[in-house]
């Protein structure tokens, strides 16, 4: 077996460094309480063999060189960490912007469909499916098996195909097929269920991309580790612009929560690095339209791990309700549940209009049209105030393209 110290991906969790983690992962899959594995006996065998092979294959010097090069020549990488003067002058304090909008597709979540497309190669998969909500994980999806040639499903909800139509030519044209699903409410959560069956019945050839850091055990880990180049790449940016390895604070909108764990992996151990979690309030925290999970969530089972979610008292998920769709997820993932249950990272309700705002601020400001959900992170510096030294970075995790509509019509532009 490999030597797992020569690898850049990081291998972290409790049986490299003793237990001393207390906001990582642990040896059984678990943030605190919450994580774990609770899926249906079916899909045992390939949720198994991904657990007992995804450390090896990210060890593995080969798996680690093609997934550097293809996320420098291909993703774009490393994306630049901006010092945003004008946006740091309104404000006070100093904000650089992790600038993952720049990167091929638009968004951070290719960091892990790469990732993820090139495990499922090492593994021998012939077939990739994956579920969508936006559409924005399907393109990335659609995008990866178009570059290694492997045949793409994607699952969507009936009424997300209606509402993303830009999204699903896309994923079209990259030579994806996308398969409405026509049950429940014919959304994300319908769509999921319907790539679980797909995964059960199709236990061999198959590898299901999961685009958040949500899921059975591994995939929070394993998500949360390809999206680790953020944090890894804003360290020794941060040495080059201000001569230290840390920020005051990391601030990054959390959907399922991936590119807040990408931003956060290399502090998360470093309690001087406070952490920030922005999460779509919707029309308001209490307003029953909301996406506000970790403040109105309860614990609860959702896509096979335990975490929280919203909830009724007899545990019906409520549907979540954000302006931005990348948003609208009624759990969040492990890691965050976990973060938030301990008060590790700090977390921020922004409502549509005070997003809207601060998108359309950066616009203005800044000459960078941002994706509705991360200018769901943008928004709290109308809220919390910093100190002069402080060295605040934002991940800017996508670009506003495809939120141009939305923005019109919001604006009446
Ligand atoms: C999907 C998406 C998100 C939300 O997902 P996380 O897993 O929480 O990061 C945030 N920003 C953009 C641009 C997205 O496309």
């Amino acid at each position: 077996m490999v030597k797992q110290e020569n690898t850049a991906i990081p291998i972290g969790g409790s049986e490299v460094v003793g237990g001393k983690e207390l906001y990582n992962i642990n040896h059984k899959g678990y943030y605190g309480e919450f994580g774990g594995a609770y899926i249906p006996e079916m899909l045992f065998p390939n949720v198994e063999e991904l657990r007992q092979n995804y450390l090896k294959i990210m060890a593995e010097p080969d798996f680690r060189s093609e997934f550097d090069q293809l996320l420098k020549d291909y993703v774009g990488r490393p994306s630049p960490l901006y010092f945003a003067k004008l946006l740091s002058e309104k404000y006070q304090t100093k904000i650089y912007l992790k600038r993952e909008d720049l990167n091929h597709t638009g968004a951070h979540k290719i960091n892990n469909t790469i990732g993820q497309i090139l495990m499922a190669k090492r593994l021998g998969k012939k077939r990739i499916i994956a579920e969508t909500g936006a559409g924005q994980h399907g393109v990335a999806t659609a995008t990866v098996c178009a570059l290694m040639g492997l045949e793409c499903i994607v699952y969507m909800g009936e009424i997300d195909i209606a509402r993303q139509a830009p999204n699903v030519a896309r994923m079209k044209m990259l030579g994806a097929t996308v398969i409405p699903a026509l049950s429940g409410s014919r959304t994300l959560k319908d769509a999921t269920n319907e790539a679980i069956r797909d995964w059960i019945n199709n236990p061999i050839d198959t590898h299901y991309i999961i685009g958040s850091v949500v899921g059975p055990h591994p995939y929070p880990d394993m998500v949360a580790r390809f999206q680790s180049v953020v944090s890894e790449e804003i360290q020794w940016q941060l040495q080059e612009k201000e001569g230290k390895l840390k920020p005051d604070y990391i601030v990054a909108c959390v959907g399922g929560g991936s590119n807040a764990a990408g931003a956060y992996y290399h502090f998360l151990e470093d309690t001087d690095v406070k952490l920030i979690a922005v999460e779509a309030a919707g029309l308001g925290v209490h307003s029953g339209e909301s996406a506000a999970t970790s403040i109105l969530g309860k614990e609860g089972i959702i896509h096979g791990s335990k975490t929280l979610l919203m909830q009724t008292n007899d545990g019906q998920i409520i549907e979540p309700y954000s302006i931005s769709a990348g948003l609208d997820y009624p759990g969040v993932g492990p890691m965050h549940a976990h973060l938030y249950k301990t008060g590790r990272a700090e977390f921020i309700a922004v409502t549509d209009d005070q997003a809207m705002k601060a998108g359309m601020a950066l616009c203005k400001l800044e000459g960078i049209i941002p994706a509705i959900e991360s200018s769901h992170a943008l928004a709290i510096f109308e809220q919390k105030k910093f100190n002069a030294d402080d060295v605040v970075v934002v991940s800017l995790s996508g670009r506003g393209d495809k939120d141009l509509n939305t923005y019109i019509n919001y604006f009446k532009l």
